[in-house]
């Protein structure tokens, strides 16, 4: 049990501060972090790494038909951001004056994802904001 909890804590840190790895040995960035490069396989000396959430939207969509969960928010924009460091990561686009672009600049943001069950229990997550 204690263990789940510190996984849980780790998997926390990483989602909210965007803590990814690097590979030491071949300097390719990963998000969220991987065990093994895969470029280096076995040789792989992974090391922790704090990416800057700043970006490009190398894709995105307008959801207009939400699961339950994101029923709130619809219409909102997914979208493909090429961090500056390397990385693809999937994030929502949040809703602004500018109208989202590929290769439009982003940074990453902290805002509410959407709230859970009867209860209200409201969830967090990064998102983009474009910049
Ligand atoms: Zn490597």
């Amino acid at each position: 049990m204690e263990k789940a909890s510190a996984s849980a804590w780790r998997k926390f840190s990483a989602r909210y501060n965007m803590i990814g790895n690097v590979c030491k040995t071949c300097n390719t960035k990963y998000f969220p972090p991987r065990i093994v490069c895969k470029n280096c396989g076995r040789n792989t000396k992974m090391e922790s790494f704090a990416f800057t959430g700043n970006g490009e939207i190398f894709s995105f969509t307008k959801i207009h038909v939400p699961s339950e969960a994101f029923k709130e928010s619809a219409p909102y924009v997914i979208g493909v951001i090429k961090l500056d460091e390397g990385p693809l990561v999937e994030g929502h686009i949040v809703e602004s004056s500018k109208e989202p672009q590929i290769g439009a600049k982003v940074k990453q943001v902290f805002r509410r994802m959407y709230t859970d069950g009867e209860e209200g229990l409201i969830t967090y997550h990064f998102k983009f904001e474009l910049i």
